[in-house]
């Protein structure tokens, strides 16, 4: 800033304005810089006018109209800068749309969930349907229609839950009476499903061979809480049904599949054993994913682990459908989704999937 001096004349003056005008930046440092250039007393305008009074006639001539410019780009210039600063003013109490931003909390899937989908992707890429299907069921499709008549031994391996009131399927028209040896008008509901294996019926009941599908969903059983129990958990099933579908096919299914889930080189192993709905039945284990089949704790020194039960469809349930066994074959398999879950994180407590503890739940993938 210099101090006033007319004797450098107008239009040196009006440099030395348009230089300090364009440093001000706020309201209050264009109100100082009105104050000194067009101030009624001791600005520079005033100072030019005070120096006119006294000059020669000559002088007055270019001097006064160089003043007088001098006085308007001042002022004009000044009220454009003003009305330029409270255009860019912020209204009183605005949001101040520079400030970081707080990041919303975003939930992760659940574990479960996580073993769902991925089994279903395995599975839809391997040219399988996935369904899901009713969680309350009618004794027929839960048992009847899988070769477990009435008074069948088979049945006392599931502990059932049953409804204390009885209730019926809303009535679908879309799903027609079914084929094979369903009860027609249906039966009323009086369980929640033990197994998934009830939605093989019910697609089988209602669609011709080939079938090639997975049902996943929740089951029920009369199991007290503990370490590896839960009363509900979740179940994978699998069916396929065609001309000439062998125990090869499931083999070699279940190989693929443990491959996916536990990675390449799990190794399957097929142990003979019993349901009611297959024949022959097996139980099949996966090379332990921990010691890689050495023997540990994990594995109880084996080093094998049971993952799931399977088989070749028995006759009776093709029967029971509506489907002729001579014409046709299939394998079916269920898995635990807890099961897979616990043995893919080494979670040793199945407990923790339903306690909702975010410190555990945030361990695990969106
Ligand atoms: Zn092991």
């Amino acid at each position: 800033m210099t101090a006033i001096d007319t004797s450098i004349g107008p239009d040196r003056a009006r440099e030395l304005f348009r230089a300090e005008l364009a440093d001000v930046r706020t309201d209050a440092e264009l109100q100082a810089l009105r104050t000194r250039w067009v101030g009624r007393k001791g600005s520079w305008v005033a100072a030019f006018m005070e120096a006119l009074a006294t000059a020669t006639p000559e002088q007055k001539k270019t001097f006064g109209r160089g003043a007088n410019e001098l006085k308007k780009e001042v002022e004009a210039t000044i009220a454009e800068r003003e009305a330029a600063l409270a255009a860019a003013r912020r209204p009183a109490h605005a949001v101040d749309i520079t400030l970081p931003g707080r990041t919303p909390a975003l939930g992760h899937r659940h574990p479960l969930s996580l073993i769902r989908d991925e089994v279903g992707a395995i599975f839809t890429r391997l040219g399988y349907q996935v369904l899901e299907g009713p969680e309350i069921e009618d004794d027929y499709h839960n048992f009847e229609a899988l070769n477990m008549p009435e008074e069948h031994p088979a049945r006392d391996m599931q502990d059932t839950l049953y409804l204390a009131t009885p209730t019926f399927a809303s009535a679908d028209a879309s799903v027609g009476r079914p084929r094979g040896k369903a009860p027609w008008p249906p039966q009323p509901l009086t369980l929640l499903r033990t197994h998934t294996s009830a939605m093989q019926i019910r697609h089988m009941e209602q669609n011709a061979p080939p079938v090639r599908l997975v049902a996943i969903g929740p089951v029920y059983r009369k199991d007290n809480l503990d370490l590896t129990h839960t009363p509900m958990f979740h179940q994978v099933e699998g069916l396929v049904v065609g001309k000439g579908v062998t125990l090869a096919d499931l083999k070699g299914t279940l190989a693929a599949m443990a491959e996916a889930l536990f990675g390449a080189g799990t190794g399957v192993r097929f142990r003979p054993s019993f349901f009611p709905y297959t024949e022959p039945s097996a139980e099949v284990d996966i090379q332990c994913i921990k010691c890689k089949g050495a023997g540990c704790a994990m594995c109880k020194r084996t080093g094998w682990i049971e993952i799931l039960g399977s088989g070749m469809v028995h006759p009776a349930v093709f029967e029971a459908v509506g489907y002729d066994p001579n014409e046709i074959t299939g394998f079916a398999f269920g898995m635990g989704v807890e099961r897979v879950a616990l043995l893919k994180w080494g979670v040793e407590d199945i407990r923790l999937f339903y306690e909702n503890d975010l410190r555990f739940l945030e361990q695990f993938g969106l």
